[in-house]
């Protein structure tokens, strides 16, 4: 049996999106065609919980998971996304960025339609769940110890308060993370945290690099159809290549000389 299961990542969903985030913004139309794909596939659509529930060793998983994710907290998110995932019956899963939605937050994320934090318990009664995606949305592998427990800690804090429960996931901006990050985060109190890794997860995948595959407007239906058929992409967990690990070395002098960075 085919272990894997797609954990897509969605941003924007909208027909204008700013310049810098429409290479990863879906139209309505092809994410209505996304979603009946999904309903098609006959795969259970779980959240978070249910995965980390599996990773922990608690509960077992429903035959044939897949998770939908949003990242960020665009503006469409409570309104026509929200609907479009409801009016199917899919439950969904979006990490938000806190100083992006927060009233008089500050994030490195470019300008762009957000939703309110303020809406974020809306969010659930439409079955989504709530998880972090930090205050800033810096490139949390290049960050001091400092800097990094302020960002995990103070966007789960700011949703715990606005929900009135507990906050125990996260999503790593643009995924990057690394073996001090992911012990961060455990310490911090999250019991998972999501990467990207174009990678489909499984249910052997790590708990604090859980694989995700985004979705870029030029991916289409097919795309979409083979990653539930678990084809198209590699299988988590998988060690890092040493690109990945260059790469990350490069960015962390990077942000020494300059300061923590927008992760796309
Ligand atoms: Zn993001």
């Amino acid at each position: 049996m085919n272990p894997a299961i797609p954990v897509f990542l969605y941003h924007a969903v909208m027909d204008d999106p700013p310049d810098w985030i429409a290479e990863f913004t879906v139209t309505p139309r092809d994410f209505a065609a996304h979603l009946d794909a999904v309903v098609d596939s006959g795969r259970t659509p779980v959240t978070i919980s249910t995965l980390a529930d599996h990773l922990a060793g608690r509960a077992p998983l429903p035959p044939r998971a897949v998770l939908l994710t949003f990242d960020d907290g665009f503006a469409d998110l409570p309104g026509p996304t929200a609907d479009a995932l409801a009016g199917r019956g899919l439950p969904a899963t979006a990490y938000l960025t806190t100083g992006a939605i927060a009233p008089g937050g500050r994030s490195l994320l470019p300008p762009a339609p957000m939703m309110p934090l303020g809406r974020t318990a809306e969010l659930e009664r439409f079955g989504m769940e709530i998880g972090s995606h930090t205050v800033t949305h810096a490139q949390l592998d290049t960050l001091t110890t400092r800097q990094l427990r302020a960002e995990l800690l103070d966007s789960k804090a700011a949703l715990e308060d606005t929900l009135g429960h507990p906050v125990p996931h996260l999503a790593y901006p643009h995924g990057y993370n690394s073996p001090r990050v992911r012990a961060m985060a455990a310490r911090a109190g999250y019991e998972t945290a999501t990467a990207v890794r174009h990678a489909l997860s499984s249910d052997r995948d790590e708990r604090y690099r859980i694989a995700r595959l985004i979705v870029r407007r030029s991916h289409t239906v097919a795309d979409v159809s083979a990653w539930l058929a678990g084809d198209g992409a590699r299988i988590a967990p998988y060690r890092d290549g040493p690109k990945t690990i260059a790469w990350r070395w490069y960015r962390r002098g990077r942000a020494t000389l300059n300061g923590p960075e927008f992760a796309g």
